[in-house]
């Protein structure tokens, strides 16, 4: 169910501290952790620490911890030093669109030039 913890989810174990993460950032609903395989200088990942299978779901039940994965967002880019270049936060929504864990998560993608629309 949206919120509970799912035994068998990667991001839920990594919010429970069961699976290590190279964390940068933690906020009482939130957790930011570099991406294990990063496609820009800067990676890192935010998520809820409840889970929801996507960020649609995420921002339909539960909107402020929606705001709060957004303002940690922010808050990555300006500590990893990207917020004035300019960067990228992604919520890839489904299958088609590359979501392959469904644990809700933004993307923060900076470091390097991006083009649009993306690939
Ligand atoms: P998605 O494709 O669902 O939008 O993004 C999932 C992301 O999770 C991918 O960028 C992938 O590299 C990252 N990822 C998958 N497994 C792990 C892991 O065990 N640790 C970390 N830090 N990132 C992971
Ligand atoms: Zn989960």
């Amino acid at each position: 169910m949206a919120g509970e913890a799912q035994g068998d989810c990667l991001f839920c174990k990594m919010a429970a501290g069961r699976i290590p993460a190279d964390v940068v950032r933690e906020s009482e609903t939130t957790l930011a952790f570099r991406d294990i395989n990063p496609q820009a200088p800067t990676h890192v990942l935010v998520i809820p620490k409840a889970h929801y299978p996507d960020a649609a779901a995420l921002a339909a039940a539960a909107p402020q911890v929606m705001a709060d994965v957004l303002r940690e967002a922010g808050e990555v880019a300006a500590a990893e030093g990207v917020a004035e270049s300019g960067y990228r936060i992604v919520l890839n929504t489904g299958a088609g669109a590359g979501q392959t864990v469904f644990h809700a998560h933004a993307h923060v993608l900076g470091g390097r030039g991006f083009t649009w629309p993306p690939g």
